[in-house]
C-alpha cells in the first residue's frame, strides 16, 4: 500500500555510542504520525538499534545485503542474518554501492529477489548521473534501471518494494532536484510501472525522492503529488533536521 515514508541512510557514520545517542534523541523528538520512519545505521550497530527502537515507531533497516543465502563471501551479510536480528527492510541499489562496489543492475536484481524471498521489504534506489540528464537520457536510464532489476518480479512482489529515486548529481552535493523535476520523474516512474504491470499497482507503490533533502526544502518536495517521502543522507545524522523533515511529510 502507498505510504508516506521518511528513511534516513546513515551510511558509514556513527559509532555504537553515537548511534545510541542519536536514536535516543530521535525517540524523544519524533511524534507518532502516519509517516513511516526508518533509520539505517551501519551493520555493526543494527542489532542494538533494533532493540533500542522496539518500544518506538522507528523502524531500523539495513543499508545493503549480499544476494547469496550463505557461504564463502568474506565480509558480507545475508538476508537471513538481517531477519534473525529483527530487521525487516533493506536498502538495495544505492548509488554509492553501484559506483564504488560495482553493483550492476543484474546483481541488484539478484539482491532484490534474495531479499524478497527471505521476507524482507526492499527500498530500491536508482537514478541518473549528471551526464545522463545533460544529454537528456535520464528518463531512458531510469526506465532501464527499473526494467533490468525489477520488472521480471511478479506483481505480488511489489507489496514489499519501495522505490527511491535518487539523482546521483543531487546526492551529498547540496544540489537538489527542483520539486518540479522530482515530480516529473516520479510521474514518469509511475507511468513506467503502469506500462510494465498495471495502473492500480503503479498507484500503490511508494516512491521516495533522495538527494540533498533538508528541512528547508522538504515540504515543497514532499508536497508534490507523486512524491511519497524521502531517503535522507546527511540531514538524517542530526536529530533536529531529521525530525523537521519527517514533520514536513504531511
Ligand atoms: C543518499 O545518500 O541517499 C542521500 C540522499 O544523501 P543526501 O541526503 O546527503 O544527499
Amino acid at each position: 500500500m502507498r505510504k508516506k515514508i521518511v528513511a534516513g541512510n546513515w551510511k558509514m557514520n556513527k559509532t555504537a555510542s553515537e548511534t545510541k545517542g542519536l536514536i535516543d534523541a530521535l525517540k524523544n523528538q519524533l511524534n507518532p504520525s502516519d509517516v513511516e520512519v526508518m533509520i539505517a545505521p551501519t551493520f555493526v550497530n543494527l542489532h542494538a538499534a533494533v532493540q533500542q527502537t522496539n518500544d518506538s515507531h522507528i523502524e531500523v533497516i539495513a543499508q545493503n545485503m549480499h544476494q547469496a543465502e550463505s557461504g564463502a563471501y568474506t565480509g558480507e551479510i545475508s538476508a537471513a542474518m538481517l531477519k534473525d536480528i529483527g530487521v525487516e527492510t533493506v536498502i538495495i541499489g544505492h548509488s554509492e554501492r553501484r559506483a564504488y562496489f560495482g553493483e550492476t543492475d543484474a546483481i541488484l536484481a539478484e539482491k532484490t529477489k534474495a531479499a524478497l524471498d527471505n521476507g524482507l521489504r526492499v527500498v530500491f534506489c536508482f537514478g541518473e548521473e549528471l551526464a545522463d540528464r545533460q544529454s537528456e537520457k535520464h528518463f531512458e536510464l531510469v526506465a532501464s534501471q527499473l526494467k533490468n532489476a525489477l520488472f521480471t518480479l511478479p506483481s505480488s512482489a511489489w507489496n514489499n518494494i519501495v522505490l527511491a529515486y535518487e539523482p546521483v548529481w543531487a546526492i551529498g552535493t547540496g544540489e537538489t532536484a527542483s520539486p518540479e523535476q522530482a515530480q516529473e520523474m516520479h510521474a514518469f516512474i509511475r507511468t513506467t510501472l503502469a506500462a510494465a504491470y498495471d495502473d492500480a499497482l503503479a498507484q500503490e507503490v511508494s516512491i521516495l525522492y533522495g538527494g540533498s533533502v533538508k528541512p528547508a526544502n522538504a515540504e515543497e518536495i514532499f508536497g508534490k503529488a507523486d512524491v511519497d517521502g524521502g531517503l535522507i543522507g546527511g540531514a538524517a545524522l542530526n536529530a533536529d533536521d531529521f525530525n523537521a523533515i519527517v514533520t514536513a511529510n504531511k
